[in-house]
């Protein structure tokens, strides 16, 4: 049997007539970039997370490039992150001249220990980044009040929790609607994805949201009149048709992921393989299913002679990587960060696995530990 990581064959399948359509509308319209499908697109999502206002533009990258532009983080200003994320979440802070400075992260959910945030600030920090990892929220509650305290801006990186929620103040709240500005990816392997990049910024103040919205076209307002010096990173009318026709379905793919999440947990339950710990208050919408095991390579290799995909995000934390050495972290600095990188493989968890599948991939996995 074959389990690959992700496979988009039977979803395209269950909705190919409707993508058809939406296509073909677009073509009909001729109108490719922005326009109506993009606006609409963008009002369904904006409500869908529960914020006010949603723009879209190239690429999840681009969706936190331009929230750090609109928060005016520029160059020497500190952003605040953890190492063990997409190395996007970084690179942004960077593109804009700002320095990322880490913070390691909880044990169990992988995201940002909030504890830890506060002994990083400095007079230049401007800005937080809690990273939503894997499809579960970050610990939002104390993250939002040390940004209040010390008047820092709050831009989550939801690429991979569109859809994810968490209790806030005894009330649910949407990943992405919860900061200053939210971001989302639209990448084809994320659970809401495009048939090419794309991304959004969501945010409930009306003024960031316009700034956005000038700097995704060059910082012109009116066209050709340019008070910002942004980029060109719009969102494509036939992505947003294909994502309408996807938004749709994305509760219900929650859902299943959900479901092959709990039948995971069930199996792992008692083996010695860590199934994801998810926090109270929190839903996760799964964007990965990710084991921990001190066995992680021998696990990874006998998944790959075995025709299960599986992967390791992220095998390098950031504080780690080359492009970063200029920043002065060494091994030992985020011990979490590390040992996730170590320990951690994300399993096929998409909506439609079949039991078969699901099941040979527990069989292969509690054989590859022995
Ligand atoms: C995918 C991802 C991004 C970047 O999104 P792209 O659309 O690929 O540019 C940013 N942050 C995280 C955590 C991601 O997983």
């Amino acid at each position: 049997m074959q389990v690959p990581l992700l496979d988009l064959k039977p979803q395209f399948a269950k909705i190919r007539d409707e993508v058809k359509q939406a296509i073909d509308r677009v073509l009909e319209t001729q109108v490719f970039v922005l326009g109506p499908e993009v606006q609409k697109l963008e009002q369904e999502v904006s409500e869908y997370s529960g914020a006010k206002f949603g723009v879209g533009c190239a690429s999840g990258t681009d969706s936190i490039l331009l929230s750090l532009m609109a928060a005016g983080v520029s160059l020497g200003d500190e952003v605040i992150t953890t190492p063990y994320t997409f190395f996007s979440t970084a690179g942004s802070i960077s593109r804009v001249g700002a320095i990322p400075v880490f913070v390691d992260i909880d044990a169990e959910t992988y995201n940002i220990d909030p504890s830890l945030i506060e002994s990083r600030i400095t007079p230049r920090t401007k800005a937080l980044i809690p990273v939503h990892l894997f499809g579960q929220c970050a610990d939002m509650g104390p993250i939002l009040e040390i940004a209040d305290e010390h008047g820092l801006y709050v831009i989550e990186d939801a690429a991979q929790s569109i859809g994810s929620k968490t209790k806030l103040d005894g009330a649910w709240a949407a990943a992405g609607a919860m900061g200053h500005l939210g971001c989302f990816s639209f990448f084809p392997s994320k659970n809401l994805g495009a048939y090419g990049d794309g991304g959004m910024v969501v945010t409930n103040d009306e003024g960031l949201a316009e700034k956005v919205r000038m700097l995704r076209a060059h910082g012109s307002k009116p066209k050709y009149h340019h008070s910002l010096i942004g980029a060109n990173s719009r969102l494509d009318a036939i992505q947003a048709a294909v994502l309408r026709v996807k938004l749709k379905y994305l509760d219900g793919w929650s859902d299943a992921r959900r479901q092959n999440a709990g039948f995971y947990d069930e199996a792992f339950a008692e083996s010695g393989i860590e199934s994801p710990k998810v926090r109270d208050g929190n839903r996760s919408i799964y964007n990965q299913y990710v084991i921990r095991t001190e066995a992680r390579d021998r696990v990874m290799r006998y998944l790959k002679e075995h025709g299960v995909g599986c992967e390791v995000y992220y095998p390098v934390p950031l504080h780690l990587q080359k492009c970063y050495a200029f920043l002065g972290y060494n091994m030992g600095d985020f011990p979490e960060s590390e040992a996730a990188a170590r320990e951690t493989l994300a399993l096929p968890i998409y909506p439609e696995l079949a039991d078969e599948q699901l099941s040979y991939v527990v069989k292969c996995v509690l054989e590859g530990l022995k």
